[in-house]
């Protein structure tokens, strides 16, 4: 059985954010200052529930699974979750971190079923990486990347959020590092996602007019560092290599300037253990409000009916963090 949307996308990706902690304060993701959300988190959706509603799901073809946050790493049951999971039969299991506290976890996410894993990394000078982050340690993202290779979760892709006068003049440096080294190094454009409604001249707002397109970035790329070649898609990511070879891949992720609504096969649940169809949607059905897997089945069927065609981002920006929906 498969899952196909009104119109006839298929449905065989749940994205989760297990959690809105985060031991990190990123600037586009917890703007303009706001109290980390540690302090005050939204009850997680308990394991059991996620669990069973993944299973109704992998009946409809359920294939691929990501865990993301907040930090996921911070929620104390990662490891049973990821192990849940896996026994359920999803094929493709990953992962997103800051990576703060991968080495602590790598062998043992591995050991319990987890494929892959994203590392965010928006810098590679120390001092600047710990403004963007607000606290973070450059060091501690190597030594996750290293955890990472070690443990055999490959290929380990790095997610870098461009934003205009902070680090687009890294961008070179990034791609040149798949030159030599097997990595996927991912440029992601700015999405607008604020924490909560601010007053004027706050919030998101100060960020706006600072994202970097993907094409601005390709075009840097291939005057800086040397010309790419398309090699495809994979879901979300444009992907390329240099013409001169090199052994990692560089992909785009352009949600604002070129969507790929198009394409899109997921469903999100968020923190709270809300199903969103869609990332900039306020459509959400409660998954604590059912109980048995028939009322869960009703509740995918009804998420999957509710998927938008598309572009609903110019239509409406979430009034959430991402790091309750899920980034
Ligand atoms: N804490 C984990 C991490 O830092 O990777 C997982 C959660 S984080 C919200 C997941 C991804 O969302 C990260 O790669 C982050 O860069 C991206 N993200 C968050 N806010 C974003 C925004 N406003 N625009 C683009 N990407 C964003």
């Amino acid at each position: 059985m498969e899952l196909r949307d009104t119109f006839d996308r298929r449905i065989d990706y749940i994205r989760v954010s297990v959690t809105d902690r985060c031991n990190l304060r990123c600037v586009y993701c917890v703007p303009d200052g706001a109290p980390p959300r540690c302090l005050k988190p939204s009850p997680p959706l308990a394991a059991e529930k996620l669990i069973a509603f993944l299973k109704v799901a992998k009946r409809y073809g359920l294939r691929k699974v990501r865990l993301t946050g907040g930090e996921p790493l911070l929620r104390k049951d990662i490891t049973r979750i990821v192990r849940a999971i896996k026994d359920i039969g999803v094929e493709d299991l990953g992962l997103t971190t800051n990576g703060q506290l991968l080495p602590l976890f790598a062998r043992r996410l591995k050991r319990a079923g987890l494929d892959r894993v994203n590392i965010s990394l928006d810098s590679l000078r120390p001092e600047r990486y710990r403004r963007i982050t607000g606290g973070g340690c450059l060091r501690n993202v190597y030594r996750a990347i290293e955890s990472a290779c070690g443990a055999g979760l490959a290929p380990v892709k790095v997610n870098v959020v461009l934003i205009r006068g902070i680090n687009d003049d890294e961008i070179g440096e990034f791609a040149a590092i798949a030159l030599e080294r097997d990595w996927h190094i991912r440029f992601i454009e700015l999405m607008p996602v604020r924490g909560k409604p601010m007053p004027a001249g706050r919030g998101f707002s100060s960020l706006d007019g600072m994202r970097v397109t993907a094409d601005e970035a390709k075009k840097s790329i291939c005057d800086a560092v040397g010309r790419l070649v398309p090699i495809g898609r994979s879901g979300s990511s444009d992907n390329y290599r240099f013409w001169a070879g090199g052994a990692g891949v560089i992909g785009f992720i352009s949600p604002m300037s070129h969507h790929f609504c198009d394409s899109c096969n997921r469903l999100r649940i968020t923190a709270a253990g809300k199903i969103r169809p869609c990332l900039f949607s306020d459509c959400e059905l409660d998954l604590n409000a059912v109980s048995n897997e028939n009322e869960m089945e009703r509740l995918l069927l009804a998420s999957v009916r509710g998927k938008a065609k598309g572009s609903l981002l110019k239509k409406a920006v979430p009034c959430e963090a991402m790091s309750l929906i899920g980034g």
